[in-house]
């Protein structure tokens, strides 16, 4: 089979850190082109300043994976549908709800897949975790999930600007495990957003969360952007049968009763290419809107509190 001729748009941290050599080891994919606003190019690869050039220029390109942030997504793939390209989303796919539930229904309309990525979910403990509580419920589950903003997103001043998420940027990933996992809906019940003076974006969430049981789990979460070099990203959980596990590493690792069961080394964006290509192969599209959803609501009805300010 010829592999599909994928064009990566924005030419930045993700796309350099794992698209790029994720397609290049690819059997289902070949980059055929790049779009890049700043003129960024790819050895020699075609590159283009907007994607309507590379629509124009290159029809054989039959997807697109759009790695801009959050904010002009929106258009972009709107777009991309429009001139009847596939499109692969990052994460967040979207700045508002709204946005989101309109490009699964044009999307729809255009017959083309749209597939919203959520790397975290890539992972072979995440998914043991997930058929774990299925099958014994749940008790309680605390998020910690703290990175250093100047390692992860160095100089880029869009994550502290209004629909840059701040440290909910890396926040929706643990909600894209957290969701994947609980067996039954979850819900805000209480948070508070702290922001630095100078900016518009919150640098620390603390979450309480509840379900639609009167007695139902303790479930909380911690968000921090200001933590040294080694990142803190687990999800500690006892299960309805009183096990402890332990999600580390972002969902890579999983201790269960102090032992650990699974620790595969992440490969979660050639997962999610190969889910990408299954996608294709089926014509059917994966949008779910669940993690956005909860960070969503976590702003409408978080309690504000200013910071200390923040400079890079
Ligand atoms: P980034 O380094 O700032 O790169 C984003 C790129 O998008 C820019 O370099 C720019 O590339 C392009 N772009 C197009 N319109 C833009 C605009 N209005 N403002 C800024 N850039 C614009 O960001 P990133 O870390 O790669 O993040 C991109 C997306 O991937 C985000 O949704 C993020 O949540 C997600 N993500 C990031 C990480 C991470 O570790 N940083 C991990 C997983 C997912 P050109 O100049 O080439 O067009």
């Amino acid at each position: 089979m010829a592999k599909h001729r994928v064009a990566v748009i924005g030419i930045g941290k993700i796309s350099i850190d794992q698209h790029l050599p994720v397609i290049e080891k690819s059997a289902d994919f070949e980059l055929a082109a790049t779009v890049s606003q700043r003129g960024v190019s790819v050895g020699s690869t075609p590159s283009f300043k907007t994607a309507a050039e590379l629509y124009k220029a290159m029809p054989d390109v039959n997807a697109v994976s759009i790695c801009t942030p959050p904010g002009v997504r929106h258009a972009l793939v709107r777009e991309a549908l429009d001139a009847g390209r596939h499109v692969l989303m990052e994460k967040p796919p979207t700045a508002t709800i709204s946005e989101l539930g309109d490009l699964i229904a044009h999307g729809q309309r255009s017959g083309k897949v749209l597939f919203a990525t959520w790397h975290s979910q890539y992972n072979a403990a995440v998914d043991r975790v997930r058929d774990i509580l299925a099958a014994d419920g749940v008790r309680a589950v605390r998020i910690d999930w703290r990175e250093n903003v100047r390692k992860w997103h160095p100089g880029q001043d869009w994550v502290w600007e209004p629909g840059g998420f701040g440290v909910c940027d890396p926040g929706i990933n643990a909600m894209s495990i957290f969701t994947k996992i609980m067996p039954m809906p979850v819900f805000i019940d209480s948070a508070t957003l702290t922001t630095p003076s100078n900016r518009q974006t919150p640098v620390d969430v603390q979450i309480k969360f509840k379900t639609g049981e009167a007695h139902g789990p303790e479930l909380s979460a911690h968000f921090n952007w200001l933590e040294g070099d080694d990142e803190v990203w687990t999800i500690t959980i006892v299960t309805g049968k009183g096990q402890n596990l332990r999600l580390k590493n972002g969902g890579a690792v999983l201790e269960a009763g102090g032992v650990e069961t699974v620790n595969e080394k992440p490969e979660e964006y050639e997962r999610i290419y190969e889910r990408f290509a299954q996608l294709l192969a089926s014509g059917k599209s994966d949008v779910e809107d669940a993690p956005l959803r909860l960070i969503s609501d976590a702003f409408f009805v978080g309690r504000r509190e200013t910071g200390p300010s923040f400079e890079w």
